[in-house]
């Protein structure tokens, strides 16, 4: 299967409802890139809290956004693993931005307006090269308004939760549910209610509740929808 032409897929909603691991099969599957906006929030998060300017009970907005132009972001495919590796300034960071640490701290981050138009900036030009598949809060409403598609994704609080717990443990993190839980429904309140670029749903966006769907049905679904626009063949 592949795209019939140049094409954006946007994919938003809530944390931890799958849409990355959905993002990556559809485009596996249909041979266009992939790309992660949360790693890139995630990253800039990191790297002020390894600078000391973001913490859980500081954000010396000022600082960061005079140091957004020492960052560098970028995505390598590691054959080992079979995934994409996101790297910091030229160091691979993909376990570390998962951590729960991070998790606390990245909605404040990316609730500031330099720091989203930075990386939004980044998101377009990624579009340059050919057909994506992009996951994140506002894909289908700022950074792609135009995509060819738009889906938003959402599940129950504690399916999310959930999944990322197990996850989590998955990958050897020390983890705890009910702190899981808070963190995704803090996300959500914090995402949803900023005034730069809030987390909605694109009106014209497809809705993908997945709180009981396996992983194979919401693919079937994209691809039926990919399918009906005429997007693949
Ligand atoms: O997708 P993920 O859960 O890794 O995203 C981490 C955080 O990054 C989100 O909770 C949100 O605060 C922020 N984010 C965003 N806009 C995006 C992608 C992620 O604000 N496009």
């Amino acid at each position: 299967m592949k795209a019939t032409k140049k094409i954006i897929i946007a994919v938003d909603g809530h944390s931890s409802c799958g849409k990355s691991t959905l993002s990556k099969e559809v485009a596996k599957k249909i041979g266009i890139g992939y790309v992660d906006t949360g790693a890139m929030y995630r990253s800039v998060t990191l790297y002020g809290m390894r600078k000391g300017i973001v913490s859980d009970d500081e954000l010396r907005t000022e600082e960061l956004v005079s140091r957004l132009g020492e960052i560098s972001i970028s995505f390598k495919f590691d054959q080992e693993k079979g995934r994409n590796t996101t790297y910091l300034n030229g160091e691979n960071v993909e376990d570390e931005i998962r951590t729960i640490e991070v998790s606390r701290n990245v909605s404040k981050v990316s609730a500031i307006k330099e720091v989203r138009a930075k990386l939004t900036d980044w998101q377009r030009h990624a579009a340059d090269e050919g057909s994506v598949i992009m996951d994140g809060r506002d894909i289908g409403t700022v950074v792609f308004p135009q995509a060819d598609l738009k889906i938003f994704m959402t599940a129950t609080a504690e399916v999310r939760a959930q999944r990322r717990y197990d996850e989590l443990i998955g990958k050897g993190e020390q983890a705890n549910y009910e702190e899981v839980l808070a963190n995704v429904k803090e996300r959500d309140e914090i995402d949803s209610t900023r005034e730069v670029s809030p987390l909605r749903k694109a009106d014209d966006a497809l809705l993908l509740d997945n709180s009981n769907l396996s992983r194979e049905e919401q693919y079937d679904v994209v691809i039926g929808w990919l399918k009906e626009r005429n997007l693949v063949e």
